[in-house]
């Protein structure tokens, strides 16, 4: 069975950012923590995801905006946020999954995975999410064993460490084996044998931390695409992130994923290519009597 990925980062990707809707929907200002406390953090020399973990563990315990925020309740929260997904998702998974069948070509299953800088409890508790997704990254924080309140953090995932999971995917680690053994991404695998080619990737990103993620795709013969929405151009977030932003041209369009939309027909394309050329590598491997 050949093995198409398709790989996407969550926030202002797949749905607006949910670590500013988690921050307001507790009445903590998601305008003033992008725009005011996470840079004066990172001018304190913290790297930017550790900054908005710190300043979200800040936020938690008794008598805080948070209160006794819990992974339960981050699982609760995603769960509430099923109807914030762009425009064409679910359905778009559907339909990706369906384009080797429709093109005559066997044994070829295309799988989807989140990676992301944002919260992995809150991804999770998305039905959309557990209906299509193989493999979930994300940051995690841990919780007191007694009273369950988060309090520090498991996992933090920054821009280089995104390309990681990319290497995880290609070897076929799976994710919950990773979770406990984090040097098995480095057993050396030939490139023949890993489960998921890099030219067999696509992946669709919007933000600085997708930079290492696009770049190493791009070298490898991979499909990247850039997501930029224009009506959120003014978000907490984007408006921080575009102040870091390197001066460098991506491909980008809005996230929109319908068959009508730009992006959605792209990205029903792409794996589409993909699809023929594994048909064609069959087709001449045969031919060859290999
Ligand atoms: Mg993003």
């Amino acid at each position: 069975m050949a093995v198409i990925a398709v790989i996407f980062d969550f926030d202002d990707t797949l749905m607006p950012d949910s670590t500013s809707a988690l921050l307001n929907a507790h009445g903590v200002d998601a305008r003033d923590v992008w725009t005011r406390q996470v840079p004066e953090l990172i001018k304190r020399g913290y790297d930017p995801p550790l900054a908005y973990l710190k300043l979200l563990l800040d936020n938690a315990g008794a008598d805080r905006p948070l209160g006794d925020l819990t992974k339960a309740a981050l699982r609760r929260f995603g769960s509430t946020l099923d109807d914030k997904f762009f425009p064409g998702i679910p359905e778009i998974f559907d339909d990706l999954r369906a384009v080797p069948t429709a093109g005559e070509v066997r044994d070829v299953s295309v799988e989807f995975y989140v990676i992301s800088g944002g919260l992995r409890e809150i991804i999770l508790g998305s039905t959309v999410v557990q209906s299509y997704f193989n493999g979930v990254y994300g940051s995690e924080l841990g919780e007191d064993p007694h009273t369950r309140v988060v309090r520090d953090v498991m996992r933090c995932i920054t821009f280089t460490e995104k390309t990681r999971y990319l290497f995880e995917i290609n070897k076929g680690i799976d994710s919950k084996d990773s979770r406990t053994q984090p040097h098995l991404v480095n057993e050396d695998v030939v490139q023949e044998e890993r489960r998921v080619p890099f030219d067999r990737m696509v992946y669709v990103g919007d933000g600085l931390t997708d930079i290492p993620c696009f770049s190493l795709l791009q070298s490898m013969g991979g499909t990247a695409f850039g997501v930029f929405d224009p009506t959120h151009e003014s978000s907490a977030k984007r408006a921080f992130q575009e102040f870091l932003r390197p001066k460098r041209v991506l491909g980008v369009h809005a996230p929109r994923y319908r068959d009508t939309d730009e992006l959605g027909a792209f990205l029903r394309q792409a794996v589409a290519t993909v699809t023929s050329r594994i048909d064609l590598e069959r087709k001449m491997a045969k031919q060859l009597g290999r």
